[in-house]
């Protein structure tokens, strides 16, 4: 638990991360990093490589965006951790964030693009 937030400064509550994990921790993030696996990546994902990485359209925080190769409707997202994670409760609270945030900004892009095109449409 975070200082800020009533933690106690003692060994019990000491969790050192690396600077991958720390860079986006928080004070709201309640995932504690000591009990699980630390790695970013899993090799065998197929979301998890440079390659799909530097496809984002738009990122945010924790998380980035990437069109969907094969959209079931114009427009269609994919929102994906930087980590891997094998699917949304196995997101931190940080990227679940990051991801809502991120959902909204795509939404509004979305919606003004829509907004436009009917405008110049009766124009
Ligand atoms: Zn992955």
């Amino acid at each position: 638990m975070p200082r800020s937030r009533g933690g106690k400064h003692e060994l019990a509550n000491l969790q050192v991360l690396c600077a991958k994990c720390n860079r986006t921790k928080g004070n709201k993030d309640t995932t504690d990093f000591r009990s699980g696996s630390a790695s970013d990546r899993d090799p065998a994902c197929v979301f998890c490589t440079d390659k799909v990485i530097d496809q984002a359209v738009e990122t945010h925080g924790t998380v980035f965006a990437l069109q969907d190769a094969h959209p079931v409707t114009p427009g269609h997202h994919l929102i994906l951790p930087r980590r891997h994670a094998v699917d949304y409760f196995a997101m931190t609270d940080q990227e679940r964030h990051d991801a809502q945030d991120l959902l909204r900004v795509l939404r509004n892009r979305l919606a003004e693009r829509i907004r436009l095109s009917r405008a110049s449409t009766w124009a």
